[in-house]
């Protein structure tokens, strides 16, 4: 017997009006199911550019524009908003700094308005003599403030936008949506920068003993895991008590602030750099086996004994001695992220004994001692 079943399968057609309500309701599901992604996404990345990049991403996809920037405040406390290096395509000139300052009042504005503006609107609430010229460099569609607890933590510009014919620059929903994603983005953009102040030492910048363990453990563990070797260097300055003694204490802090500057400038952005202790450095070299290692330990070495330390006019001679360890799953396997520093310890120790100034590798023979007096 058969029946016809093709009205039944026929999805009811619904009155226009609903059917209206429905795709409204729809398309807020999928709103929200976007936001609890992006949310996710937020919240689990702490690295910082790694941050500013998602947040980049995320609204160039979302709300279709050819280009994004985020001014965020200068790192350790700084009197500017700069332009993050990871913008995303915009015509920018590589070489200029773009940044605003905190006296601007457009910051003031941005921070105690919970909304978004375009240029005219931002133009038509602030004084003639406001500089705009950083923001408006970028041919901003909408300036976005990243706004937390009456805290600004960094302003997104959204470039050109992509719009359909029937649309004309941004809907209020999606201002709505932009704003609620650039709440989302200040609570990250803060958490990571405390992150960033509480694992750096505020002196020379770099990182502290702590987070260099942190990320020496998980480096070893995938070193282990991948085969791969994995190079540790220690330094310390010579006579260094000698610079307090003779040039007072500051003297002594310009020493350390330019050592750590000439071991940053001579690594990869790949590479970790850490203040160990008072002026004791670290450098973790990832996937860098001993040859690299040895290169780079003997690069900072002579650009230090080449500078010209100069402090209020008197010009100082620095040398640092070097201890370089690499772990080897044949060569060189340690169980622990202590024991590989340990080895540039004792390697570095040697340099000392032997004359200072000078880089000295954790051979077979002296981790070897090492273990014995262990
Ligand atoms: P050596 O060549 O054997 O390393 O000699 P040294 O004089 O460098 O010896 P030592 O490591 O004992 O001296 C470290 C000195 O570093 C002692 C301490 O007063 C000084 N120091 C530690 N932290 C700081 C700091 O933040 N600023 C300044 N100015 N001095 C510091
Ligand atoms: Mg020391
Ligand atoms: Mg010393």
């Amino acid at each position: 017997m058969s029946q016809d079943l093709s009205h039944s399968e026929q999805t009811p057609s619904l009155n226009p009006e609903y059917a209206e309500i429905v795709s409204q309701y729809e398309k807020k599901i999928y709103d929200l199911k976007t936001l609890l992604e992006i949310s996710r996404s937020l919240c689990s990345t702490i690295e910082f550019s790694q941050l500013i990049e998602s947040i980049l991403y995320t609204c160039m996809g979302q709300f279709r524009v050819l280009g994004a920037g985020i001014f965020v405040p200068e790192p350790l406390d700084s009197d500017y908003f700069v332009l993050n290096r990871n913008y995303n395509g915009l015509e920018l000139d590589p070489n200029v700094t773009y940044r605003i300052s905190v006296s601007n009042p457009l910051i003031n504005v941005i921070t105690k308005n919970d909304r978004v503006f375009t240029i005219d609107e931002l133009k038509a609430e602030l004084p003639a003599y406001a500089d705009l010229g950083p923001i408006s460099s970028l041919k901003p569609s909408l300036i976005v403030p990243l706004v937390q607890r009456n805290h600004l933590d960094g302003i997104l510009v959204l470039g050109e936008k992509i719009s359909l014919p029937e649309e004309q620059g941004y809907s209020s929903y999606e201002k709505e949506l932009i704003l609620t994603i650039a709440s989302l983005a200040a609570v990250a953009i803060y958490n990571s920068t405390l992150l960033e102040r509480s694992s750096t030492d505020m002196m020379t910048h770099l990182k502290l003993k702590y987070f260099f363990y942190n990320v020496l453990t998980d480096k070893l563990d995938a070193a282990m895991a991948q085969n791969l070797p994995l190079a540790v260097i220690m330094f310390d300055i010579d006579f260094f008590k000698r610079f307090n003694d003779t040039y007072g204490h500051a003297c002594g802090d310009y020493v350390l602030q330019t050592v750590a500057k000439i071991i940053r400038s001579c690594i990869r952005s790949c590479d970790l750099a850490s203040r160990y202790g008072g002026e004791e450095f670290t450098v973790m070299l990832d996937k860098t086996g001993k040859d690299d290692a040895m290169t780079v330990a003997e690069r900072i070495r002579q650009h230090v004994e080449e500078y010209d330390f100069c402090y209020e006019n008197q010009h100082v001679k620095v040398t640092i001695s070097i201890g370089v360890t690499v772990f080897d799953s044949e060569k060189n396997l340690v169980s622990s992220p202590k024991q590989l520093v340990d080895q540039a310890d004792q390697a570095l120790y040697v340099s000392k004994r032997s004359g200072r100034n000078r880089v000295t590798f954790a051979d077979e023979r002296l981790i070897s001692e090492i273990k014995i007096t262990e």
